[in-house]
Order: structure tokens, then C-alpha cells, then sequence
């Protein structure tokens, strides 16, 4: 089973910079692929193309092995690209998105904040029963904010998170 091209993009953005995009949707597919021809593949130096495997390493998403050019005399890598890991990373990324949202609608269902009429002022709770529930501008009574949209949009994240 391969993961859906737009979550590897997502995930690449994320964790190694979009640069590595193209690269690794060359990669893809294929096995054993030498530096020096995903360089020409894209246009791009060797030292480039380096540079970026190793963002990928870093991930465990690429892994290389090396051959001796009979002719040359030097070692050249030959680099694979792991669907397995990127799916992996994928789930482990999204899992702990939806955690930390989790934790935020927690914390924002229990929180409460007083906003004074006229925008002037946005207190917390305890803030707000300190100034008797009124704007230290202008005076006016407090009004509590309503939370209801803030905490459905963070429910439809975790909803669109978990349904992918
Ligand atoms: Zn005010």
C-alpha cells in the first residue's frame, strides 16, 4: 500500500523543507538510483542533491548504498527512497496533531474570557473577577466571549485529522 501523494508533500514541507519534493517524487518507484542522475534528472548539483538526502536520512525516508566506479575510481551512492517510513511518519505526525489539538480543546473548554463591548479589553476569568467583571477603559460590564465557534473549529480539525 502506498501513501497518498499530497500527505507525502504535507509530511516533506513539514519536516525537510519543500525543496525535497520533486526529488523525492522521482525517487518514488524506484530503487537504487545513482546522485549523480537524480542531479541530472532535476537540474540541480550534486552537492544539492546531497544536501537533501541527508534532510531525508535524517528521517530514516532514504537510505543509500555505495559502489566503486570501475572506471573512475571513486565510490558513488546509489539512494532508495522507504514508502514504509513515510507512511509510518506520515500516521505518527498526524496522531500527534490531533493530540495536541485535543489537549487545546481541553484547555479552551475550560477556559472562559471576558471581552469588554467596545473591544478594548480581553480578560481570563481570574483577571476579570479581579476588575469586577468591568473594562478598565470605559467601565462597561465584561461580556463573556462565546467559546462555541472556536471549539467547533478545533473539533472539525481533530474530525478532518482522524477521518484522513
Ligand atoms: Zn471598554
Amino acid at each position: 500500500m502506498t501513501v497518498n501523494e499530497s500527505l507525502i508533500e504535507d509530511l516533506l514541507k513539514e519536516i525537510a523543507g519543500s525543496d525535497t519534493i520533486p526529488l523525492v517524487i522521482y525517487l518514488r518507484s524506484k530503487i537504487n538510483v545513482s546522485e549523480f542522475k537524480i542531479a541530472e534528472k532535476l537540474d540541480i548539483n550534486v552537492n544539492q542533491v546531497r544536501n537533501m538526502l541527508y534532510r531525508l536520512g535524517h528521517y530514516n525516508l532514504v537510505s543509500s548504498i555505495r559502489k566503486k566506479d570501475k572506471k573512475k575510481g571513486w565510490y558513488i551512492y546509489y539512494w532508495t527512497f522507504h514508502d514504509n517510513e513515510a507512511k509510518s511518519l506520515v500516521i505518527t505526525f498526524k496522531k500527534r496533531k490531533v493530540e495536541s489539538l485535543k489537549n487545546l480543546l481541553e484547555e479552551e473548554s475550560q477556559m472562559s474570557y471576558f471581552t469588554c463591548p467596545s473591544n478594548h479589553v480581553t480578560m481570563a476569568f481570574e483577571d476579570a473577577m479581579e476588575h469586577n467583571f468591568k473594562c478598565r477603559e470605559c467601565g462597561k460590564l465584561l461580556k463573556e466571549e462565546d467559546k462555541k465557534r472556536k471549539l467547533e473549529s478545533i473539533r472539525r480539525q481533530i474530525r478532518e485529522l482522524e477521518a484522513s
